[in-house]
């Protein structure tokens, strides 16, 4: 089949590489028909968590919406021919940490991870997927290959952020990062609020677009921030954040930003810039609440998060501003990686 290997950083190339078959009974192979690239990618992808990628051998991506077209032996919730996804993670369903739904923690998969490490991704003509009946989802008819896409992992992440944010109708609540992300957050955020929510970032066309989904565009380069947020808070600070940047200095904006008592609910990765100061004493004085949102163990919300689109609360297309064929990848990942005028998300069409 042909895949996108990662060679180093900053350098896909499409090669043909041995077809995966099913070599353990509960394994299914599926046929990608989409996929996509994550945020999290992109660590691997500029060589960030080394070790992680291995040069000549890894395949990136935990994004997908594709077909099965091999099932194991003691496979049984699926046959040829389904439409499915699957959570950018590993999970059995049956050992200690997924039955308390902490699934990206699966001790039986040991935390593997699509496109991470030894697991081969979506970004190729196929994908082996072990333990299938644990954590493989069935796409219902009538939702698009964008939907089921993000349901891999945006979408869920974003609904599990702004869900532990627990936001009230007349809280003011800040978004920092809008990368795809962010921008679906937004779209659920904007349900729970009746108050303007305040959009951060540092690159134009994503706040531009954040503006076109009823946000308010905050560049953190060039406008004032405090004064921003004390004139839409009277002073006070904001109710929440919701922080997708997983970057120490946007970590450090949205603890600056917040009122006495808030909440930080966090989806980015933080693990990357491990040795970023954060002022415990800070957090500490202002009696913030950080709730993290960890592995994010979307497994579990992948219903709800494709419910949100099906209830017309969250459109995943407005992200979606490319589609390319696997050839046209390596390009594509150079564009996202370098946040490229005009691109947000692409659609992987193998
Ligand atoms: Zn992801
Ligand atoms: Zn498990």
């Amino acid at each position: 089949m042909r895949a996108a290997v990662y060679q180093g950083p900053h350098d896909l190339r499409v090669e043909d590489v041995p077809d995966p078959t099913p070599v353990d009974p509960r394994d299914v192979v599926v046929a990608t028909r989409g996929a996509s690239m994550c945020g999290s990618d992109l660590y691997l992808y500029q060589g960030e968590l080394p070790g992680l990628a291995v040069p000549g051998a890894t395949i990136l991506g935990h994004e997908i919406v594709g077909e099965v077209v091999a099932v194991g032996s003691a496979v049984s919730r699926f046959r040829v021919g389904d439409r499915v996804t699957f959570p950018f993670s590993v999970s059995c369903g049956t050992c200690r940490t997924c039955r308390r739904g902490l699934t990206g923690h699966c001790e039986t998969s040991k935390r593997a991870i699509y496109g991470f490490g030894g697991l081969a991704g979506s970004h190729a003509e196929y994908v082996r997927v072990p333990l299938a009946d644990g954590h493989l989802h069935h796409v219902p008819a009538g939702v698009s290959d964008e939907t089921a896409v993000v349901a891999s992992c945006n979408l869920p992440a974003a609904l599990i952020a702004v869900d532990s944010a627990q936001i009230a109708a007349t809280d003011t609540v800040a978004l920092v990062g809008a990368g795809p992300t962010g921008l679906l957050a937004l779209q659920l955020i904007a349900h729970r609020t009746r108050r303007p929510v305040l959009v951060l970032d540092r690159v134009g066309h994503r706040l531009a677009l954040a503006a076109a989904l009823g946000g308010v565009p905050v560049d953190v380069d060039s406008d004032p921030v405090a004064e921003i947020v004390a004139d839409a808070t009277d002073g006070l600070g904001v109710d929440v954040v919701v922080e997708f940047a997983g970057r120490g200095d946007a970590f450090d904006v949205a603890v600056s930003i917040l009122r006495p008592g808030g909440v930080l609910a966090g989806g980015g990765v933080y693990r990357v810039e491990t040795a970023h100061p954060t002022d415990l004493g800070m957090l500490f004085a202002k009696d913030l609440q950080l709730r993290l949102n960890g592995l994010a163990n979307v497994q579990p919300h992948m219903g709800a998060a494709l419910g949100a689109v099906a209830g017309g609360k969250v459109d995943p297309s407005v992200v979606f501003s490319h589609r390319v064929s696997l050839d046209e990848l390596p390009a594509a990942a150079e564009a996202f990686s370098r946040r490229a005028e005009g691109f947000h998300k692409m659609l992987i069409e193998p």
